[in-house]
């Protein structure tokens, strides 16, 4: 429905302690909460506040999170639609998609727009020129362009947007004024990981000896959205074992059943 593509409009009521680790990429988009909370402190010296900044890294490493992280400590309204609902779209959807998008967003300025998975519309023009949904492709990319251009620098709209492949991105949509600014969102080490563990074992109720940094240690080359994916898993397991509280055992039987499952799948890719 059209309410979901475009988010609700309402402010998310996520912070930055929910967003664990990443501290180089909350440390550069604090400063677009800044933008947002107190354009005034750089218009008024002349500066023009950024348009954008695109959120480059692998994925369930916490991109949409710090988008919702941002209009959460702004306090701003969160509009976002996924580059995926544009495939095999309807010619003139896309484009009129994005027109609807932008004028509610700069209605309700400051406002927040994120665009997740921007590559599905932002790839590089002319490529896969067989396919018909090319043109529509480009269709929705031009309006995009068009609406970033068109916007004031100062409108109070900040659009971010996320991918797993800066590479194959239309370079149009790098150039100044436009996503000029990349922030990394990269896999979590270590002690990422812990910190990651702790904000979603929060609502868990675990035995008091359960090891969290033994949890990290066991789980390199895991996301944040497959560490969130453990925990609610371990629980899960605990539940069905009639358990009053979550062991590590339970842990490493999600650990166990994640890992297969990410097996399964390489497999079905490869
Ligand atoms: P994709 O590229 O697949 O869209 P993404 O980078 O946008 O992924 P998110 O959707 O933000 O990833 O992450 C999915 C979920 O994983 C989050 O809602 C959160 O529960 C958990 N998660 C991911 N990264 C972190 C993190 N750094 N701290 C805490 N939780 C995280």
């Amino acid at each position: 429905s059209r309410a979901q593509v475009f988010g609700n409009g309402k402010s998310t009521n996520v912070s930055f302690k929910d967003v664990a680790g990443l501290e180089g990429a909350k440390e550069e988009i604090q400063e677009i909460v800044d933008f947002l909370k107190h354009p005034k402190k750089y218009t008024e010296l002349g500066a023009k506040i950024p348009k954008g900044a695109l959120l480059v890294g692998p994925p369930g490493t916490g991109k949409t999170l710090l988008a919702k992280a941002v209009a959460g400590e702004a306090k701003v309204p969160f509009f976002s639609l996924s580059g995926s609902d544009f495939v095999e779209m309807f010619v003139g959807v896309g484009a009129s998609r994005v027109r609807d998008l932008f004028k509610q967003a700069k209605e309700k300025s400051p406002s927040i727009i994120f665009i997740d998975e921007i590559d599905a519309i932002g790839k590089a023009r002319g490529r896969n020129a067989q396919m018909s949904s090319n043109d529509e492709h480009e269709n929705t990319l031009n309006q995009l362009l068009t609406e970033m251009d068109g916007f004031g620098t100062n409108s109070g709209v900040i659009i971010l947007a996320a991918t797993n492949r800066a590479d194959v991105l239309d370079k149009a949509l790098l150039r100044a004024g436009r996503f000029d600014r990349q922030i990394m969102v990269d896999m979590p080490d270590l002690n990422e990981r812990k910190a990651i563990f702790n904000v979603h074992l929060k609502p868990i109720k675990v035995t008091a000896d359960l090891d969290r940094e033994f949890l990290a240690k066991q789980t390199p080359g895991f996301s944040g959205a497959d560490i969130a994916n453990i925990c609610n898993e371990a629980a899960l397991i605990a539940a069905r074992k009639k358990k009053k509280m979550v062991e590590m055992q339970d842990f490493l039987d999600a650990v166990d059943r994640i890992v297969g499952g990410l097996e399964k799948k390489n497999k079905i890719i490869t």
